[in-house]
């Protein structure tokens, strides 16, 4: 076995080590081999005694011992660590370079929102780390809950994330499947057919105790079975799991696998009205389909034993399954069951309204996709729940738009402003400070808009400069300020004004959205409109356009008369 080889593996053997409390393992090592030097795989014979013997020896050595080698015999492996840091994810444990598949699965039972992006990004980021594939699935078992509406919505959403996924595919499609796992079950007794009702099931799972059904002989179970395809009524049978009723754990107290349901199935129409449940295609799904890691939130770790036995009594492969913190904002939820009532009671305008989390709200107040993207890899990989700050995004956001975004005035609740000495007709103003975004002719007679808020404070007497344009001294103040005109020489020392030519003058309104719930309560004021104006160029800016809206903030132009801000 060449040195070159023996020495590689030392070092990544030692990396890992450092990364892991001073031990490594051999799988670990091995991927990490393999995924660095792929020809490596046509020898693995002879490479894993070599790195079970490499293995060994490094555990042996002290921590410090282990640090310090790495660092002077291996400071190009240590040197290639930010660039896994930058994406802000921790290297996925046991991934191999190239085998990797995840899944974003969600129900089509709604819009898709911020938590959804964070998932389907964190897929996605993992599956291109390592070079593997991502699958869009969406888990459509429950028709009570589902809509064409959704599936479109969320495919659009994932879309202008630009989150890129090798293969799409409903679980729905594959009822046969999983019809047939059932049956499966059924006849090794690892599940059974129920008919309590409802509340003698919940009452039997919180004391331990089992029904007479689970002592039904499988012939029972099978006449059962087929029962619930056509003479039982929806809530009269399930199948569930027989899994332990004394179980400390309360998702293994035989956990509902299938139920009947009567609605039409969006894609399936009445095709079916038998059921799986969440854990019962999530595990089939996954495992069929190749999946390698699969995420989701933590709220679900309880239910990652149910997962693992139905698979191992399947005898299917097990995907691993991993954990990550659910996402929303400070005052910003984004679960179905409060964001729902507040569009059906008219609290908000629609799934869209830009108050809310999801993914249509964010692009219509002009969060872009690239920000989104930035904000979830810089959050925290851990498992406790993330409430992150608006802010922080608003920062990933500022930074991306800013370089695009094209600069006009605006004045807000305008107050008129004549310069009595007016001798300019026309200037020209860039349309960005540093890019090349074109320039912009703005007429002017001498009459102006400047904002409200501006014109309160001014007196007789005060001097400010009219920005692109002069200086001006107030001659009279109040509601209808005159002035006149001191001088073009820039003065750095006087206050500066954006204004709008009262000719032209386009009125518009600024929609902004402020926090949606304080203290768990709506905020009844959480949308703010204001009037302004701003200047003739905005009406033949497309829908969409970025703005800056000079001394103001960044808005994103929503119609012919309204703007949303987006932030400052
Ligand atoms: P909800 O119904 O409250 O929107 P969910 O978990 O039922 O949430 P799904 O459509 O089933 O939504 O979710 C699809 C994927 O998105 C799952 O992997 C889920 O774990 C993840 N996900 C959903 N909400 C969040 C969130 N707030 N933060 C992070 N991931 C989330
Ligand atoms: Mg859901």
């Amino acid at each position: 076995m060449d040195d070159d080889v023996r020495k590689a593996i030392r070092g990544i053997a030692l990396l890992n080590a450092s990364e892991h409390d001073g031990k490594t393992r051999n799988d670990s090592v091995i991927s990490k081999v393999l995924g660095s030097r792929p020809e490596l795989k046509q020898r693995i014979k002879e490479i894993i005694p070599l790195i079970s013997e490499v293995v060994s020896e490094v555990n042996s050595i002290p921590h410090a011992t282990q640090k310090a080698e790495l660092e002077s015999s291996f400071p190009e492996l240590l040197a290639a660590k930010p660039k896994q840091e930058r994406t802000g994810l921790p290297p996925l444990e046991g991934a191999e370079q190239g085998s990797v598949v995840t899944r974003f699965p969600p129900e089509p039972n709604g819009y898709p929102h911020i938590g959804h992006a964070k998932a389907a990004i964190i897929d996605e980021e993992y599956a291109r780390m390592y070079g593997g594939k991502l699958i869009f699935r969406f888990d459509d078992t429950n028709p009570e809950n589902e809509r064409l509406e959704y599936y479109a919505a969320i495919k659009v959403g994932l879309d202008w994330l630009g989150v890129r996924y090798d293969r799409v595919k409903n679980t729905s499609d594959d009822m046969e499947v999983i019809y047939k796992k059932a049956e499966e079950f059924i006849n090794a007794g690892h599940a059974y057919v129920c008919t309590c009702n409802k509340e003698a099931i919940s009452k039997n799972r919180r004391e331990m105790k089992a029904c007479k059904c689970r002592a039904g002989d499988l012939s029972q179970n099978l006449k059962r079975w087929s029962d619930m395809f056509s003479k039982y009524k929806q809530g009269e049978a399930i199948v569930r799991f027989r899994g332990s009723m004394e179980s400390e754990n309360t998702v293994m107290r035989d956990p509902t696998l299938l139920r009947i349901i009567d609605e039409p199935h969006p894609l399936h129409k009445s095709k079916y009205r038998v059921w799986p449940n969440y854990d019962f295609a999530v595990a089939i799904e996954d495992s069929m389909d190749g999946v390698t890691h699969a995420f989701r939130t933590k709220e679900y770790e309880l239910r990652n034993e149910l997962y693992y036995e139905i698979l191992e009594r399947l005898g299917m492969r097990k995907p691993r399954v991993l954990e990550f913190a659910r996402l929303e904002f400070d005052g910003m939820p984004v679960s179905k069951r409060i964001l729902k009532p507040l569009v059906q009671d008219g609290k908000v305008s629609g799934y869209d309204d830009p108050r809310l989390p999801t993914l249509e709200a964010m692009r219509r107040r002009g969060i872009v996709p690239e920000a989104i993207r930035k904000f979830v890899l810089s959050l925290s990989f851990t498992k406790s729940d993330t409430l992150a700050p608006f802010d922080t995004l608003e920062s990933f956001n500022r930074k991306i738009i800013d370089a695009t975004s094209i600069r006009l005035f605006l004045a807000t609740n305008p107050a008129r402003l004549t310069v009595t000495n007016n001798a300019l007709r026309e200037v020209e103003i860039p349309n960005h400070p540093q890019k090349d975004m074109g320039k912009r002719k703005v007429e002017v007679d001498g009459t102006f808009f400047i904002p409200g808020d501006d014109a309160r404070q001014l007196k007789a007497g005060d001097e400010l400069r009219l920005l692109e344009l002069y200086n001006i001294r107030i001659t009279k103040a109040g509601p209808q300020l005159e002035a006149e005109m001191t001088g073009t020489d820039f003065r750095s020392e006087i206050p500066k004004v954006q204004w709008v030519p009262a000719q032209g003058a386009v009125k518009i309104e600024v929609l902004v959205p402020k926090v949606l719930f304080v203290n768990d309560e709506f905020n009844e004021d959480s949308l703010e409109t204001q009037q302004a104006v701003t200047e003739p160029y905005y009406l033949g800016l497309n829908v969409g356009t970025e703005i800056q809206f000079v001394r103001y903030g960044y808005c994103r132009k929503d119609s012919a008369n309204q703007v949303i801000y987006t932030h400052k």
